[in-house]
């Protein structure tokens, strides 16, 4: 990887935050775009723009066509069998929702049981709580060690003649846990369960085949992956988006509406009503042609050194806890030191530049459960170096220092 190269393709990264060279370091958060997105959301306004299925006239169809092309290579990054498994929604989130309503709707009655992860972001979790209060569903939550990892054999017991799905987080947005996904899916299916994966912080950062995982269904986020804001992925196999009613009603997604009835449109259109922001997803499109372009082995290999090599770093600076010890970690630390609250050493790394995450990171039950209020969170992208962790590690150093 040609990191230079790369770090050009960014123009954020060439700005001053306080006089001082930016160092982002909250990809987890968000990351940042190359210029080849930005100017393929401005190529479609400025020369194709027009509403996209609808229409007879050129514009509308080479739309349609960007928009769909943007579908089959969605569904080429991941695996998935045929782009009629691919549902476009305005995020990780909007999914969770989708399926909480619609495989709810199909599947869920009272007394069934979800199964969730103690680290999962409340976009996993309250989605469910929500549908608990509707229809009397329960949660079920697989534990952690100490270091952050799941404990498989917790996992196994909590399975019961109840159980109809179970709902994980590929990597933790807090921890950088790598959980095994392919053994819950394993087991999961030995007891007839579908499994949903969410992979908002795992398809940034590594090769994801749906096929290989066999996942039954597999949720993300543009922005996570250097696309844009508002779009993301729905996976799902077939057999099960089929069974599965309309989330909401409008156009696209319909066959036929008269007063009396109406048929819904098929997989994928039945899930996506009204116009879809189709310029978000030639944008997304572009970022996974730009990840795919570098390789997402060499990504994954490229924020490994980084993640050693700032573990190695950080461990020295005295009084320092880094939280999430996995075997299997991606490229997040999640730290505190001393009893310097995180909220202060994010702002004073800021006055330096640094742009980290502080707080409880979406997961307050992941806090409850670490006995602590919240963290210091350095997430890595392609684009970081060495040399920006040495600028994090001695601007912890000072904030350390100061207290
Ligand atoms: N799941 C995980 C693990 C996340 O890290 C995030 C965002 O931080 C989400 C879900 C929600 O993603 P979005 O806000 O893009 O819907």
């Amino acid at each position: 990887m040609d990191i230079n190269k790369i770090r050009a393709d960014f123009p954020i990264l060439g700005r001053t935050v306080y006089n001082r060279p930016l160092v982002y370091l909250d990809n987890g958060a968000t990351t940042q775009k190359p210029r080849c997105v930005v100017e393929a959301m401005v190529n479609e306004y400025y020369s194709v723009n027009a509403n996209v299925h609808r229409g007879v006239h050129f514009l509308s169809q080479q739309a349609t066509e960007l928009h769909e092309a943007a579908r089959e290579t969605v569904r080429r990054f991941i695996n998935a069998r045929s782009t009629s498994e691919i549902i476009f929604t305005r995020g990780t989130t909007e999914s969770i929702n989708l399926m909480a309503y619609s495989f709810g709707e199909a599947f869920l009655h009272e007394g069934d049981e979800v199964i969730v992860s103690a680290m999962e972001h409340h976009s996993n979790i309250v989605p469910w709580q929500l549908l608990a209060q509707r229809k009397g569903i329960v949660l079920r939550v697989i534990p952690i060690t100490d270091e952050g990892e799941l404990i498989m054999e917790e996992y196994q017991k909590l399975f019961s003649p109840r159980t109809r799905l179970v709902s994980v987080a590929h990597v933790s947005n807090v921890l950088g846990t790598v959980n095994p996904v392919a053994d819950i899916i394993h087991t999961a299916h030995a007891h007839d369960v579908p499994v949903l994966v969410d992979g908002a912080q795992s398809i940034p950062h590594m090769k994801v085949d749906v096929q290989a995982l066999d996942a039954d269904f597999y949720v993300f986020s543009a922005h996570k992956v250097y696309g844009p804001t508002g779009v993301g992925v729905l996976y799902g196999k077939e057999k099960w988006l089929d069974q599965m009613p309309p989330y909401q009603g409008g156009g696209e997604m319909i066959q036929h509406v008269s007063f009396e009835r109406t048929t819904f449109n098929e997989l994928p259109f039945k899930f996506e009503a009204g116009t879809p922001d189709y310029i978000g997803t030639t944008a997304l499109a572009t970022a996974l042609d730009y990840v795919s372009a570098i390789g997402m082995e060499q990504i994954a290999a490229h924020e490994h050194e980084l993640l050693s090599y700032a573990t190695q770093r950080m461990e020295q600076i005295p009084g320092m806890r880094i939280f999430g010890r996995a075997k299997q970690k991606s490229g997040v630390i999640s730290f505190l030191v001393g009893d310097i609250h995180h909220f202060d050493m994010g702002t004073l790394l800021d006055r330096l530049g640094i742009a980290v995450r502080t707080g409880h990171h979406c997961a307050q039950p992941l806090m409850i459960r670490l006995g602590i209020e919240g963290t210091v969170r350095a997430s890595f992208g392609l684009y970081n170096t060495k040399e920006e962790v040495d600028t994090l590690v001695a601007g912890i150093e000072r904030v350390s220092k100061m207290f």
